[in-house]
């Protein structure tokens, strides 16, 4: 979530999305739109949920989805599972209450103009909302095309959002200034624990995906390299696999990190809090939400 100019904009909504998105209690009417990375089910599967309980928490008007070419798909599709569910609460709580106008997602597909390349660098302008400037940067989550980061500026202040991607000096590029760069992490020296694990039980399958994952992910090393390139004051690792579930796990996750930057980097949690002040040249403050 990213909180400026008084509303609030969501990236991805993977499963479990909508529940941690509700404990943060910001009130519906202030929600600016939805950006989609890419389509992959674990940035998405929860979009039907989302619409309906940010609908159901007084959402005042049609929930706005940006993303990629494809995006309509997924939000059509998701609108017919959901149009049954729909009738039935407004014929339970009342149309006064539930308005099917305000029930409806208006997917907004972005593409970038051009050819693919191999550094992949485009770029595209996905929302301008007052002082607010969105903007999707090309990453490489291939075979996934096109994956997107969001770039959000706001007032000279500036964070980056990154899905998934491998190693991508085009994101460096494009997070270049930016105050805070949330990126992904893969720990792939966990990873190989798990492919001897998996040989070990002779689960080929589970060897063969643990295996291929690791092509299209950036390890914690990996985006603190990213982060230096960039120059960004602080670097949020997220979307980790595998989930370090402590703390001693956590510091497994990070090996080899604190050489590369020794500041400015942490790692996520489904409530942490960081203020960016608009004011002078303080660093990104990192709170909780309470
Ligand atoms: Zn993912
Ligand atoms: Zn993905």
């Amino acid at each position: 979530m990213v909180i400026a100019g008084g509303k609030f904009y969501i990236v991805d909504i993977g499963p479990e999305a909508t529940e941690v998105i509700s404990s943060w209690r910001v009130p519906m009417t202030r929600l600016g739109g939805l950006f989609i990375t890419h389509l992959h089910s674990d940035h998405i599967g929860e979009l039907g949920e989302f619409n309906l309980q940010s609908w159901a928490q007084g959402r005042d008007k049609p929930l706005s989805v940006y993303g990629p070419p494809g995006v309509e798909r997924v939000v059509n599709g998701f609108a017919a599972a959901y149009e049954l569910d729909r009738d039935y609460r407004i014929a339970h709580h009342g149309a006064e209450m539930m308005s099917a106008d305000n029930w409806v997602m208006n997917p907004v597909a972005v593409p970038l103009e051009g050819m693919i390349t191999p550094t992949r660098e485009r770029r595209a302008t996905m929302l301008k909302d007052g002082d607010l400037t969105v903007t999707a940067i090309e990453v490489n989550h291939s075979p996934i095309e096109p994956a997107y980061a969001y770039r959000f500026d706001y007032k000279g202040r500036s964070v980056v959002i990154s899905g998934d991607t491998s190693k991508h000096f085009g994101l460096a590029e494009a997070s270049k200034g930016a105050d805070v760069l949330v990126h992904e992490a893969q720990a792939k020296h966990v990873i190989e624990i798990m492919i001897g694990a998996a040989k070990e039980a002779n689960n080929e399958r589970l060897r063969k995906i643990f295996s291929d994952i690791q092509n299209y992910h950036t390890s914690p090393v990996e985006a603190a390299e990213i982060a230096n390139v960039a120059g960004v004051k602080l670097l949020v690792l997220h979307h980790f696999t595998p989930p370090p579930n402590n703390p001693i796990l956590g510091w497994s996750f990070l090996r080899g990190v604190s050489a590369v930057r020794s500041r400015g980097v942490v790692m996520a949690d489904d409530h942490m809090l960081i203020t960016v002040p608009l004011s002078g040249d303080a660093k990104p403050k990192v709170g909780r939400m309470n």
